[in-house]
């Protein structure tokens, strides 16, 4: 068998540890690994003389040791490895801490490069743990990968470099020799070796154009097959004359014109034969959820059925009471399924669904896909899309035949990011906010204000206004650590600031009753504070909840603050946004800065593209954007447009890719469309 495709652990190198580290990253097989590819690489191309290096910059010195100094143990668990080194000219001290490895490794008279940042003065500079490597048979673009806990790029570099010399053994290709003559595109398997081990900026980058062009064409194929046998296929049309009047009338406000607009876009839609295909883009609280009631009065009075999905079993049960809300007063029954419906109950909603008794679905993604059947399906409504991705779209697809399909989407897509994603669908934009809506006050602080930040939160809180305290504190939410991390926070606070008050805790590892619990607390207000992780960060909806204050943020991505921020100023009163950072990093406080100065979700998604690219948008690794699209959206804007036309021409001559020289095209594409969910496309 070929080695390529074997488990990852079958490498020489790697163990169950490491294996399972690889398995975190969506890595199973060195051929997965061939598709890691580097977040930057370190530039020894042109290494400096030490006397022209400025302190604090990094740079790549090229030196030769002089004289290895002996190792200093300055206390326990502290010791310091010293070398010093020369460029022939001048004079510096390489110092390691703790880690004694390069240390040893490195020998008097040889010449290595050192890349770091150095200090001192004149008479004494020193580099600090810097990156060392040997000149003879160096890489002089170092491959650096996106960090993992316990992983490091050296790690990688050599398991990469294994799985290199499989791919040698048995290249591989995916385009068709015509498409790589025409676009002037190298081969997969030199783009691979050049990517992770590249020989001049020149090649690297044919490399990377290569691999950019080469994901994006999959998605696009990927996605305008899904169109293209969509176009294909009919859904029942519903009636141009369906009077949804009762619908405005019940509703506790009137729609905005952006709303208005939107519920009469999909109604036509709804009556076409051709499925509906319509994403619905609206930054958080433009007011989604009343254009899908809308569409599914709309759909009940056809006398079809609506399925209304949601990622989260609190989202789920927000939209359940919502749309009873909205759709009681006509006389129209919802069900709600999650994964926490008791079995009987769920057995009898089944059956329910099949006697044609709910007109409305509600649940999670998850429990919607399995096993039940809807004897009426008119409309599928996804909410909050970015977290379900392509594949779970195209799965859905074929659920119920093809249905009327309306996405929503809370996170504004930059419309470029927007036609490729959600290249399948229409857009329509709410691009209003409800009347009266003030925009959200944003203050950006150090930790040395938080006792401030607490005063002024009691003051809302004596007010009879809400807030939420945000403490995930790493990156990736709900963690162990981060729970951990939050009940111990939520425990200071109830002792500390804000003793005299009703504090509650949410996170993503309690049970789904509790959460509901906490969240209807949270609603009927019999909590003032809420202590969360980044659970509430789509979608939650208490309107009397004016501060939310979110420690460590600039861990977080600006299209997330956004819409962490959005859980506020979903009323008249004026609310207040306070980003706690202690992290002096100029990009970190820059990013900041731009969240106080706009409340506009299209603004920040465009800033937020440009500065982290599309990973940012989707979540990490489960997003079914590839991650070498980022540097075709940073910087190569006309190789979107480019594999598009690509895209488009293939499939002209041929719809299902069944060519022979277009298999190897259609294998990928069915790789990458079922990544996320299973039978995406097939
Ligand atoms: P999102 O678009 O973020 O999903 P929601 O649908 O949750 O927003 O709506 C946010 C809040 O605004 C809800 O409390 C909803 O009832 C309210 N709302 C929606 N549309 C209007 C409107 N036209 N006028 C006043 N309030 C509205
Ligand atoms: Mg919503």
């Amino acid at each position: 068998m070929n080695e390529l495709y074997r488990p990852i652990e079958t490498m020489p190198g790697v163990g169950e540890k490491r294996a399972a580290k690889y398995h975190k990253l969506g890595i199973f097989t060195p051929y997965d690994l061939l598709f890691h590819f580097p977040r930057t690489y370190i530039d020894y191309t042109h290494p400096v003389m030490i006397a022209d290096a400025e302190n604090g910059v990094p740079v790549a010195v090229r030196c030769t040791v002089r004289q290895k100094l002996a190792p200093a143990f300055v206390r326990r668990g502290f010791s310091l490895f010293r070398v010093v080194v020369s460029d022939g000219i001048t004079e510096m001290t390489l110092v390691f801490y703790n880690s004694p490895y390069t240390y040893q490794a490195m020998k008097p008279g040889e010449e290595y490069f050192a890349y770091g940042k150095l200090s001192g003065g004149f008479l004494r500079r020193e580099m600090q743990a810097p990156q060392v490597q040997k000149t003879e048979g160096a890489l002089l673009l170092q491959p650096v990968y996106p960090q993992t806990v316990g992983l490091t790029s050296a790690m990688m570099r050599t398991n990469i470099l294994r799985a290199l010399q499989y791919l040698d053994s048995a290249p591989i290709e995916t385009l068709p020799r015509s498409m790589r003559e025409r676009c002037q595109l190298c081969g997969l398997t030199e783009a691979l070796h050049a990517v992770h081990r590249p020989e001049s900026p020149q090649q690297l980058e044919s490399a990377r154009y290569r691999l950019a062009f080469e994901e994006l064409l999959l998605f696009q194929l990927g996605t305008l097959m899904l169109k293209h046998r969509a176009a294909g296929s009919s859904a029942v049309s519903m009636s141009p004359q369906t009077d949804i009047s009762d619908f405005y009338a019940a509703l506790p406000f009137s729609l905005t014109n952006a709303q208005r607009h939107a519920v009469e876009v999909i109604c036509r839609d709804l009556c076409a034969e051709k499925p509906m295909n319509r994403l619905l883009q609206g930054d958080v609280g433009s007011g989604k959820t009343a254009v899908a009631a809308a569409a599914a009065a709309f759909t009940a009075k056809n006398g079809l059925q609506t399925v209304l999905m949601a990622p989260t079993e609190i989202l789920a049960q927000q939209h359940m009471q919502t749309m009873t809300e909205f759709l009681a007063p006509l006389g129209i029954e919802t069900a709600l399924l999650t994964g926490s419906t008791k079995a009987k109950q769920k057995r009898e909603i089944k059956q329910g669904i099949a006697e044609g008794k709910y007109p409305v679905i509600i649940g999670t993604h998850a429990v919607i896909q399995k096993d039940i059947e809807f004897p009426s399906l008119g409309l599928v409504i996804t909410d909050e899309q970015h977290r379900f991705g392509v594949a779970q779209r195209a799965a859905l697809a074929e659920k119920g035949g093809f249905p009327h399909k309306l996405v929503m989407s809370a996170t504004p897509i930059p419309r470029t990011l927007a036609l490729i994603v959600y290249g399948d669908l229409d857009i329509t934009v709410l691009d209003e906010m409800p009347k009266g809506r003030l925009p959200i006050r944003t203050f950006a602080v150090t930790g040395g204000y938080r006792d401030r930040a607490y005063g002024f939160i009691r003051e809302r809180l004596d007010a009879g206004e809400q807030a939420y305290l945000v403490c995930a504190m790493i990156e990736d939410s709900d963690t162990l650590e981060n729970v951990q991390a939050a009940e111990t926070y939520a425990e200071n606070v109830k002792n500390g600031a804000f003793a005299d008050y009703r504090v509650g805790l949410l996170h993503g590892k309690m049970k789904p009753a509790d959460k509901e619990a906490v969240m209807n607390a949270m609603k009927s207000h019999e909590i003032d504070l809420l202590v969360c992780t980044t659970v509430v960060e789509v979608g939650v909806d208490v309107p009397n909840a004016t501060v939310i204050l979110i420690e460590n943020a600039d861990r977080f991505g600006l299209a997330q603050l956004h819409q962490l921020r959005g859980r506020v100023g979903r009323s008249n009163v004026q609310s207040y946004c306070i980003l706690l950072t202690d992290s002096r990093r100029e990009d970190a406080r820059n990013r900041l800065k731009i969240m106080s100065r706009t409340t506009n979700g299209f603004a920040i998604a465009e800033e937020d593209l440009r500065l982290r690219g599309p990973g940012d948008f989707f979540g990490h690794a489960q997003h079914g954007m590839p991650p070498m699209m980022q540097a075709a959206f940073c910087s190569n804007m006309p190789l979107v447009s480019e594999t598009q036309e690509a895209a488009k021409q293939i499939l002209a001559e041929d719809p299902e890719l069944d060519q022979p020289e277009n298999r190897p095209l259609r294998t990928a594409v069915l790789q990458l469309f079922a990544k996320n969910g299973e039978n995406g496309l097939n």
